[in-house]
């Protein structure tokens, strides 16, 4: 699995996620082979518009790495195109995830002081859950 278009893109400023180049099936990261018409290595990238929903929360309470002190929150959000992503949200009133409910409208944001930099989400507030 190659994610350096990704990491480029976010190094550009873009979201780039991937889908599949032959039926289109989103799937990021891209799989060797696509799931659904089974063509290996056919990823294509392609530029986020940087909008998505909470698919699903958690609050992990180990601590992995230094940088990351628990309690800390990890989603799941499902892009607007479609590609799905564990990423962590950012701009939370809590660590709470009681304040992030499932289909909450979210942004995403390249934190480029992160090495790599990395994509987090902040809850959108015009976004009610959907
Ligand atoms: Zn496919």
């Amino acid at each position: 699995m190659d994610v350096r278009p990704h990491v480029d893109g976010l190094r550009a400023g873009e979201l780039r996620v991937s889908r599949c180049g032959a039926c289109g099936l989103p799937a990021f990261p891209p799989p060797r082979v696509c799931p659904r018409c089974g063509r290996r290595d056919a990823a294509e990238w392609f530029t986020a518009s940087g909008r998505g929903t909470v698919w699903s929360a958690a609050v992990f309470h180990r601590n992995y790495l230094p940088e990351h002190p628990a309690p800390y929150p990890v989603a799941v959000v499902e892009l607007a195109e479609g590609p799905r992503l564990v990423t962590t949200l950012t701009g939370l009133p809590t660590a709470d995830l009681a304040d992030v409910p499932i289909g909450q409208a979210v942004t995403a944001e390249i934190d480029a002081h992160h090495e790599p930099p990395r994509v987090v989400f902040r809850p959108d507030p015009e976004g009610a859950a959907r």
